[in-house]
Order: structure tokens, then sequence, then C-alpha cells
């Protein structure tokens, strides 16, 4: 198959019928349920059913092995439409193409027949296992391992906040296989392991926002795997393949931050609009209209960022730098705006009937995720002196 020029005619076209698509489902479909499926935590399965429809568990997977091989830009649009009004659903397939992307990457070529036609179907759903109760951002600190066994390997570890940990079927799980080397990177291999006996549930964890998306901890007992199913086929290289998806990752909780500080000022403006106090919209009020302005420019802001990012992204370009700020500013405009909406809505946004008070819940999530904010920052001054002496 030919590659895909997503600047084409053709692929414009697409684009536009998809984000269509994505704007009816959601406002259909998602808008609806978002408070009952939140306030209950309860899985959204029939949402489910409808992303394996609309492609989006194969989003950014490659055509040739059954996705419909969208360009970052194109997905970053997608999430950023769907967190507009709720972000919890786009972690059901963020996650899962992470995934994907580690064995698109970094597979053999048996791997990816194997396992993208099914990931892309939605088939086999799952999530990245890196976080361990002492290890996150220092993930070389991991002490899950990753032991020999004639053809296989023997897994013992616990891994905790994955995202679809309960009710996904396979997760890509960091591992040590050497815990020995030095530095430790080097001896870090990474598995696609599908849930059987050995690799249970420890426990759904409950969280302030992000819910109705299960987080889980995850123990790994003895947990045997295939050789087959070691990513890449060779030891030592879990680290890379893991750091080789960062680009692609911050684009996507970017994407939700530009949908999450989007969606905080249209509700907001609309509140405003609406809403009277000594006899006209509070949109009339200065202070408010500060807050209106401040908001809108925030979101605008990190749109073009994201855009920035993905483009160079989608042309093979260098954008660790450009991926790094717009996750930065991205993800902190979500939480300053969804705190501006909660006083520009006043005292209805400390209720869950309002959507403000959700979005307040989930956007500190996104300064966490994909490295938090105090590492991005150093991460891009690193980048900027490192481009420098270039
Ligand atoms: C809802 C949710 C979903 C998640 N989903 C997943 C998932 O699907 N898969 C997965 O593997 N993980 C997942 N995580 C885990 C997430 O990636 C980690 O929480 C994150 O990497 C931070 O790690 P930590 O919590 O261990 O914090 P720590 O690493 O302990 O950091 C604590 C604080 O110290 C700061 N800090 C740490 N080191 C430095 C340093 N060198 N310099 C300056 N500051 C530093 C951090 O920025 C942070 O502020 C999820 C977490 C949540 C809450």
């Amino acid at each position: 198959m030919n590659k895909l020029d997503f600047n084409g005619v053709e692929y414009k076209e697409m684009e536009t019928q998809i984000l269509d698509t994505i704007d009816r489902w959601v406002e259909k479909d998602v808008r609806p349920i978002a408070y009952h499926f939140d306030q209950l935590d309860e899985y959204p399965i029939e949402l489910v059913e409808q992303m394996k429809e609309l492609g989006l568990f194969g989003a950014t997977i490659s055509q040739d092995y059954g996705g419909l091989g969208l360009s970052a830009t194109t997905y970053a649009r997608i999430v950023s439409r769907i967190c507009e009004v709720w972000m919890a659903p786009t972690g059901i397939f963020n996650s899962h193409l992470i995934m994907a992307s580690c064995i698109q990457r970094g597979g053999t070529e048996a791997q990816k027949e194997r396992f993208l036609p099914r990931f892309a179907t939605g088939e086999l759903r799952g999530g990245i296992g890196l976080t361990e109760p002492d290890a996150g951002t220092d993930l070389q600190g991991i002490r899950m391992v990753a032991k020999k066994d004639g053809d296989a390997y023997i897994l013992n570890g616990t891994k905790t906040w994955i995202s679809n940990g309960v009710k996904g079927n396979c997760l890509a799980v960091l591992t040590k296989t050497d815990p020995t080397a030095s530095p430790a990177y080097k001896g870090m291999s990474l598995f696609l392991c599908e849930k059987s006996e050995g690799f249970t549930v420890g426990k759904k964890l409950k969280k302030l926002g992000y819910r109705s998306i299960d987080s889980a901890e995850l123990i790994f007992q003895d947990f045997r795997v295939s050789g087959d199913n070691l990513i890449g086929g060779e030891e030592g290289r879990g680290f890379a393949q893991v750091a080789g998806g960062l680009e692609l990752g911050r684009i996507n909780i970017a994407a939700r931050g530009v949908g999450m500080a989007v969606g905080a000022t249209k509700m907001s403006l609309a509140y405003a609009k609406d809403r009277k106090t000594f006899g006209k919209p509070i949109a009339q009020h200065q202070a408010i209209q500060l807050k209106l302005a401040e908001m809108s420019t925030r979101a605008e802001a990190s749109r073009l960022l994201v855009e920035q990012a993905a483009l160079k992204f989608d042309k093979g370009e260098r954008c660790d730098l450009e991926a790094g700020q717009a996750k930065f500013f991205a993800s902190e405009a979500a939480v300053q705006n969804s705190l501006d909406g909660m006083r520009v809505f006043g005292g209805y946004s400390y209720s869950p009937e309002y959507e403000i008070e959700r979005f307040y819940r989930d956007a500190p999530l996104l300064c966490i995720g994909e490295g938090t904010n105090e590492i991005q920052r150093i991460i891009i001054a690193k980048q900027m002196i490192a481009r420098s002496e270039c």
C-alpha cells in the first residue's frame, strides 16, 4: 500500500469526514452519558463498542495492519474534540495506541502481523505498564524482573496506576531482564503480555477524576510469557522503545489539554451570557470578561503549539522540544481554564450537575502523565541548551 499523503486532497477530505463523525458521536453518545458514568465511576461498555466501529482503536495503526493510519495532526484533533466534552473516554484508546506504537515502531515483522490487526479492531485492548509502587518518574528504578526460562520468560513484580488495567486484556510491560546492568536502562526489556494465569488485577484504584476508565494495580506472579512476545526480539531495548514513543505520547496529552481548555472556555462563555447579576449578564462585567479573554487565549495558544508539534511529527522531523512545550503549556492551560471556569460559574461550579466540576477534577492528571510537568520543563531546557550547541 502507498504511504498516505497527509496533505493530499483525498486525505484532507477523509479527515473532514472523520472529524464530522466524531463531532456527531460526541454530541449524541458521549455528552449525554458523561455525568452518570463519571459519578458512578462505571466503565462505558457501549461507548467502547462505538469506538471499535469508529476505528479509534486503530487510529494511528498503519493501514497495512488494518488501522486507519491517521496522522498525528488528525489524531490530535480527534482527541481534542472528545476532550472538549469528556476526557476519560480518550484514555481507553490513547493508552492502547501507545502500546500499539511500541509494536509498530519496535516490534518484529512477526509481532506486527500477530498483534496490530487485533489491536486495530479492539479485539485486543490494553495499555502500557511502566509505573510501579516505588518508581514512576525514575523508570530505571523499576523492580519488575523477567527471567529467561528456556524459550520463555518468567515475570515477577507489581505495576500500578495502569490505565485499562482492569478492562484491558493485554499490556506492554517494562521489565528488567538484567537487573545488574549499569546503567540500568541497558538491562530493560518490554514484553507484550496477554492476561492469563499469573497476571492478575490486584485492585482497581479510586481517583479524584478521570473516572470511568479503570486504573489498576497489576500483579505478576511467576507469569510465563513466550520469548516471541519480547518486543523487538532482543533484550535491552525496552527503555529506548518506551522513550521513543514519548513525542507522540506528549502530543496526545497536549491534545487532551487543548480540548479541556477549549471546553472550559466554551461552557464559561455560554454560562456568562446566561447568568445575570445586577440586572445584566455576568458576561457584561469586566472582571468576567478578563477571565474569558485569558481562557480563550490560553486555549488558542495551546492549540497552535499542538498543531506545530504534530505537523513536525508528521513530516518525520525531530519534535521533542515542540511536543514537550505543547504538553507543558496545554496541560497547565487545561488546569487554569478549569479553575477560571469555576470562578465564572460561582457556587454552581461546586456541583457535579455542572460539567465544569468534572473538568476541575480531570485536568490535573495532564500535568502528571507522560512525564510530570516538573520533569517536562527540565527536558525542555536541556533540549534548548543542546540545540543551541549544535
Ligand atoms: C490516573 C493515572 C493514570 C496513569 N496511567 C498510567 C499508565 O497507564 N501506565 C503507567 O505506566 N503509568 C501510569 N500512571 C502513572 C504516571 O505515569 C506516574 O504517576 C508519573 O510518571 C509520575 O510518577 P510518580 O507518581 O511515581 O511520581 P514521582 O516519580 O514519585 O514524582 C513525585 C514528584 O517529584 C517530582 N520529581 C521526581 N523526580 C524529579 C527530578 N529528578 N527533578 C525534579 N522533580 C522530580 C515529580 O515531578 C513529582 O512532582 C498513571 C497515573 C495516574 C494518576
